[in-house]
């Protein structure tokens, strides 16, 4: 059976590690010649919008799939009139314009912190002043990783942050003191059964994701159960079907939306050692209509990303319960080229095994 996939970096890359003990083939599509994937299956090299390269990626497959969130919805739309696209093509479009997305939220009862649109520097000296400061400007398309943004601390800056964002269409949100980052990864199969993962914690750096505990610390079951719950509501208003990513704040005991992936996420690397299933074979099973697997963690674990930097993996798989993943990119600064998962059956066993990994990637 062939799994067509968008895209071709490490999250397809593990999708396919994660489908060949299924027995599953995979067939990617990446304007990158050297795109990651491609290292471990089929690749075809081309725009994503371009359909000739398209029909040769779904030519024999069972369905289609995607990687990254920047999938053209135009592409997405018509592959769809040809096989299966699952997630399907509404979820790109929601995931692609913040404001959709934020709106979503609201629809689906999660809160999220006071924004407004932003369509010139009028609309954003009058959204200072409803929202107040500090405040974050976001492009409302392709920003990612803390691209595309600008927290203004003085209304005085205004001008400034509108040129840093490109003077592209944007939101204003009030710029949220939280305790913690969170996320909830969810699966929804074809029938519409769901399951989801223990809470992530997750450590930013320069709106990159570092490190993830897994489950978060200190969760109740109320938390757990309202971020379900959240997670819960987006994928049935989407007729949602594969793993889906929702990021949260956690603030007083409350959760605030931020952003969802539809998609196989970072923050649930830890899952291919921690968990009973991984989010990549949970994922696969969503897509192909086969019973979703367990999603209990086995443990806890932590998860740091290689970013801009390699490992002596001699140094890091002498540390016991750690498992190196090294996605085959070339290094440079900022990009994501691998990362270590430390498991342990307790927390104070996980805190001891995670510093000397840390100590170990100098
Ligand atoms: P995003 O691309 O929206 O996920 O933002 C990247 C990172 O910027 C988040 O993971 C947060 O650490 C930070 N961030 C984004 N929005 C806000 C906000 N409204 N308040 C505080 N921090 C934010």
């Amino acid at each position: 059976m062939l799994v067509a996939v968008v895209g071709g970096g490490q999250l397809g890359r593990m999708l396919a590690l994660a489908g060949y003990p299924l027995g599953l083939s995979f067939r990617f599509l990446d304007p990158e010649p050297d795109a990651c994937a491609g290292k471990v299956a089929p690749l075809v090299v081309g725009p994503y919008d371009d359909l000739g390269s398209l029909a040769r990626l779904l030519e024999g497959a069972e369905v289609l799939t995607y990687e990254f969130e920047n999938v053209p919805v135009e592409a997405a739309r018509w592959a769809a009139e040809r096989i299966p696209v699952l997630p399907p093509p509404e979820a790109l479009a929601v995931a692609q314009d913040r404001l959709a997305e934020k709106t979503l939220f609201r629809e689906a009862g999660i809160p999220v912190p006071p924004l407004v649109r932003v369509d010139d520097l009028a609309s954003l000296r009058a959204g200072l002043e409803q929202v107040g400061v500090p405040a974050v400007l976001k492009t409302r398309r392709l920003g990612y990783d803390g691209k595309g943004q600008a927290l203004i601390r003085d209304p005085a800056d205004a001008d400034g942050a509108w040129r840093r964002v490109g003077g592209a269409p944007c939101i204003l949100e009030a710029h949220v003191a939280f305790q913690r980052e969170l996320s909830v990864l969810g699966v929804r199969g074809r029938d519409g059964t769901t399951a989801f993962y223990p809470l992530i914690e997750n450590l930013h750096g320069d709106g990159i994701l570092l490190r993830s505990l897994a489950p978060a610390p200190g969760v109740t079951p109320e938390l757990q159960a309202l971020a379900e719950g959240y997670a819960r509501a987006v994928m049935e208003r989407l007729g949602y079907v594969g793993v889906l990513a929702l990021e949260l704040f956690e603030r007083d005991g409350e959760l605030l939306g931020n952003e969802l992936a539809p998609r196989v996420h970072n923050s649930g690397h830890w899952t291919i050692e921690g968990a009973e299933t991984s989010q990549f074979e949970n994922h696969l099973r969503a897509i192909l209509g086969l019973p979703l697997g367990s999603t209990a963690s086995r443990g806890t674990s932590a998860m740091v990303n290689l970013i801009g930097r390699d490992v002596e993996p001699g140094r890091v798989l002498s540390i016991p319960g750690a498992h190196l993943h090294r996605y085959g990119k070339g290094i440079r600064p900022g990009r994501k080229v691998g990362h270590v998962t430390v498991v342990a059956d307790d927390r104070a066993e996980l805190e001891r095994r995670l510093a000397l990994v840390e100590a170990g990637m100098g």
